[in-house]
């Protein structure tokens, strides 16, 4: 008899396609999802220790489950993903009723580890990083899913060491799957009527740069670009250092490519840039989206935000809100910086009060707010292609899906035109996501 699995997942979209390796992997050995823990016989936590007080976060998820563990003492529970990878053993010591703690390079190793547990071995722990040959083999096959858009990893892991960053501590070094496999993977997405395909990684720009013969990024959109049945191509994440002038230019040239980009800036300050070790300056970065502006005039860009870094000064921080201003971001991620352990960042001293860098925050957060809620506001009026995703699980009888710009919209319309490209007209514009009308219910 089929046994079933509660999941949940925190943090990046790296850790989404994780999760759905592991969905893929617990339906081999014959466990079902349910959206329930009351009704598992296997709760997994995938963890993201990015940002804030991920390891209090996840021992205050994993008390949630403990009165389940002291009625049932056959349920299995496990940890994964980033915090797992930092805190191993400790957490094992830390939390007796834990069944299973495996790291960012041992999903595969999963169904094994629950089998042990199911015939009760005790504690489990499998953490240890792999070496370059054993990875690139266990790059996932193809992505899960049944959804007409779809994540394609093409690399793994970061060599970057920004000094605030826990990625690399956690993820390993950079591996660049090999491109024939990605764009053989494409064409199968293709084929089974996928329409979308977002090409991932923690720095995806920087594909390929570590192998001998492999081809660099830009190349490696024109091939998937090449592929038939693809409508749209999108990518995350970018380090604007790895941003080439012959990446930029694919913007103008590949008309698949969604003119959107998310490229995290993180601070707008020369002084503070240099002790991120993000290896750009404010004027190169700007002199990048400059040229992305004149390469592709409609192109919306993203960012990610760091606020009160160690050392931070309000002239700093006012040169931030700079670049803000002057790039005009469609929407930012924004963050408090928070110390975590074993990055070199962690080590600074750090005088900016909380009280401070709380007010720049919330000062950064009105700024960009006030930004992107133009942006959006200007679509009002405008015909919009979108990509029909699904049916909108807020308001019943609607359909929701992207625009380019990667906006969700919802609108009324026939659940025929899921896995279709339609034209909506935007009639309003929210906080998170557009309304609109249907124009056309032809794929366009
Ligand atoms: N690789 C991407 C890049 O370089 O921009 C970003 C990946 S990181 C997983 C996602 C975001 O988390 C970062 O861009 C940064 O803004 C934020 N972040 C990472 N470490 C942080 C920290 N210690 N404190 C606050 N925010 C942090
Ligand atoms: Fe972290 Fe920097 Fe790598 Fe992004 S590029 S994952 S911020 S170390």
């Amino acid at each position: 008899m089929s046994k079933s699995f509660y999941l949940e997942t925190f943090g990046c979209q790296m850790n989404v396609v994780d999760s759905e390796r592991i969905v893929a992997l617990l339906n081999d050995i014959d466990y079902r999802q349910v959206d329930q823990p009351e009704a598992a016989d296997l709760i997994l936590l995938n963890t993201c220790s990015v940002r804030d007080k991920a390891e209090r976060k996840v021992f205050g998820h994993l008390g949630r489950f403990k009165p389940l563990k002291d009625r049932r003492p056959s349920l299995i529970i496990g940890v994964g993903g980033c915090v797992a990878q930092q805190e191993g053993e400790r957490f094992l010591d830390k939390v007796p009723y834990l069944d299973l703690v495996f790291g960012t390079h041992n999903i595969h190793k999963l169904p094994a580890m629950v089998r042990q547990a199911e015939i009760g071995r005790g504690q489990i722990q499998e953490t240890e990083f792999l070496d370059r040959e054993t990875r690139l083999s266990l790059f996932p096959e193809r992505s899960e899913g049944d959804s007409c858009t779809r994540f394609v990893t093409v690399m793994q892991g970061c060599d970057n060491f920004c000094s605030y960053c826990i990625v690399p501590h956690v993820r390993g070094r950079e591996v660049s799957r090999p491109s024939g496999e990605i764009v053989r993977e494409v064409r199968e997405l293709a084929q089974m009527g996928v329409r979308e395909i977002t090409l991932i990684g923690q720095n995806v720009n920087s594909y390929g740069g570590k192998e001998a013969d492999e081809i660099g990024f830009a190349e490696l959109l024109r091939r998937v670009h090449d592929v038939e049945g693809v409508e749209r191509i999108r990518f995350t994440t970018s380090h604007p250092k790895d941003l080439s002038d012959e990446l930029i230019d694919c913007f103008g040239e590949l008309p698949k490519l969604c003119s959107h980009l998310q490229l995290p800036v993180q601070a707008g300050s020369d002084r503070i840039l240099k002790q991120m070790n993000r290896g750009y300056t404010r004027g190169q970065y700007l002199a990048k989206v400059d040229r992305l502006k004149q390469v592709c005039p409609d192109i919306r860009l993203t960012t990610d935000l760091i606020v009160g870094f160690p050392g931070e000064t309000e002239e700093d921080f006012r040169q931030t809100l700079d670049v803000v201003r002057q790039v005009r971001y469609a929407d930012a991620y924004t963050f408090l910086y928070s110390p975590r352990p074993g990055t070199a960042a962690a080590a600074f001293d750090n005088p900016v009060s909380q009280m401070e860098k709380q007010r720049w925050f919330d000062e950064l957060l009105e700024v960009q707010t006030a930004i992107g809620r133009d942006i959006w506001a200007g679509d009002v009026g405008s015909t919009l292609e979108v990509l029909v995703e699904g049916e909108s699980r807020q308001k019943g009888g609607q359909l929701f899906g992207r625009s380019v710009w990667g906006r969700i919209v919802n609108f009324d319309g026939d659940p025929a035109l899921i896995g279709s490209l339609v034209e909506v007209r935007i009639n309003r514009s929210l906080r998170n996501s557009q309304q609109g009308e249907l124009v056309t219910a032809a794929a366009v």
